[in-house]
């Protein structure tokens, strides 16, 4: 893992609703340090912004999430004068950053502004007329008491490829799709984004973060990385029209996971054809997983099982998943296991683990062998160590990642090796690789 980059650092929010810094680690306007803020986590409301109920509903939804987090930023799309209108409504009723996003009409981005919007989502590339993008940037500059709120500026795929003038469409579409896609698609988001940024500077305006998404995995990477080494704003990670969460999650997880790693990356989006809900539990996971947040809840790992199952671990593990999402809020680490063989090395660590085998269930917690349940009993009784387990943290009885698991495995594995070509030739009885203990 890369350091992070250091950029300069936006503000969005207020007193009310909290404020969420992005970026960081450059001095800000005034020559104050700052330090690169958590890298958030944002999404967008798949409803109505009109449909004023609903709205408040998603908008809270989507801030609750589960006790693994909720989302840090909430976009809403105002393509109408009702949706600006409605904005009026929404934010007092909210507790969360809300940005709202403007496609084509400049008018839509004034109304939210006045409504209180704390960011604005512009691709300057969708506003034809310059003075109209002017206008914007100066009711942002002046919004919030005087202290303005930022704008996100997009280079998204999508918006920057000239769609009005059809002879300019043809000639950059045949560049696009020139044997050199990437540096035509790079050497276009560059130019484009340069040209936005002369507009918004011109206008004394810096409190800006850029996007530039693509549904193509490798072209995001190449273009934030050039994006990050020209300009020093932060950055929006996302990959757009990701697809279905079955298949969005690793094109997103695969192109967020490599920048981030390099340093580049100070809020994200993924984007799923799917309830929003599951860009958010993706994107706080993306982010615990590679130690770029301070997991909240439980962290649930389990093996894929192999030809060794002798439970149904995939159920099991599902129902622990969602028994935990709705439980534990202490960041243990919980460990589903299939069998004893390779279980106490793949589950070291775990605060509480459960190995399967032979239709039972064995298990510990911080090391020591707490129960031997029947299959059906494995799920309540791992729960109840979980519950028994986050109360002994709260009250400071015990310590998170205290105590590893430190099981040997049984018998026929120590002293004969592989083990199960002798279980297979007969040679050991099958349930002596159940006994479990320090020997
Ligand atoms: S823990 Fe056991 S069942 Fe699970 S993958 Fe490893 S060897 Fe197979």
């Amino acid at each position: 893992m890369h350091a992070r980059r250091p950029t300069r650092q936006i503000v969005i929010g207020d007193s009310r609703v909290g404020l969420i810094r992005i970026g960081g680690g450059l001095p800000d306007k005034h020559g104050n340090p700052t330090t690169p803020a958590p890298v958030s986590v944002q999404t967008m409301t798949a409803g109505y912004t009109h449909d004023i109920d609903a709205c408040i509903r998603e908008i809270n939804k989507l801030a609750a999430g589960t006790v693994g987090g909720g989302a840090d930023i909430v976009r809403v799309a105002v393509p109408e004068k009702k949706d600006t209108e409605a904005l009026k409504e929404i934010l007092p009723q909210v507790n969360i950053p809300i940005v709202a996003d403007v496609h084509f009409h400049f008018q839509r981005a004034l109304e939210a502004v006045e409504a209180g919007v704390h960011k604005i989502r512009l691709n300057p590339g969708n506003i034809q007329d310059r003075k109209q993008v002017i206008d914007v940037i100066q009711a942002c500059k002046s919004a919030n008491g005087g202290k303005g709120i930022p704008i996100r500026i997009g280079v998204n795929e999508g918006s920057i490829i000239e769609r009005r003038d059809k002879q300019k469409r043809m000639k950059e579409l045949g560049q696009v799709f020139s044997d050199h896609k990437h540096g035509y698609m790079l050497a276009i988001m560059i130019a484009k984004l340069e040209e936005y940024l002369d507009i918004f500077y011109e206008q004394d305006f810096h409190d800006i973060a850029i996007s530039a998404k693509s549904m193509d995995a490798s072209l995001v990477i190449d273009a934030y990385t050039a994006i990050g080494e020209r300009f020093n704003h932060p950055l929006h990670l996302g990959v757009t029209h990701a697809g279905p969460k079955e298949t969005g999650c690793i094109r997103s997880a695969a192109a967020l996971g490599a920048m981030l790693a390099s340093g580049i990356g100070d809020t994200i989006r993924i984007s799923y054809a799917n309830d929003p809900i599951y860009e958010v539990e993706d994107g706080l996971e993306l982010l615990y997983s590679m130690g770029l947040r301070e997991r909240k809840g439980a962290d649930l790992i389990a093996c894929p099982t192999c030809g060794r199952i002798q439970v149904d671990l995939f159920t099991l593990v599902q129902d622990v998943r969602k028994q935990l999402a709705e439980k534990i809020t202490v960041p243990m680490k919980v460990a589903v296991m299939g069998c004893i063989v390779n279980g106490p090395g793949e589950a070291e660590g775990a605060d509480v683990a459960v190995f399967a085998g032979d239709r039972r269930g064995i298990i510990y917690v911080q090391g020591e062998k707490v129960a031997n349940v029947s299959e059906p009993e494995i799920l309540d009784r791992l729960l109840a160590e979980c519950l028994n387990f986050q109360g002994r943290v709260l009250r400071g009885e015990a310590k998170l990642g205290e105590k590893k698991v430190d099981i040997i495995p049984p018998d026929p594995i120590g002293e004969l090796g592989s083990g199960y070509e002798k279980i297979a030739a007969g040679q050991v009885e099958k349930r002596a690789s159940l006994t479990i203990g320090k020997s």
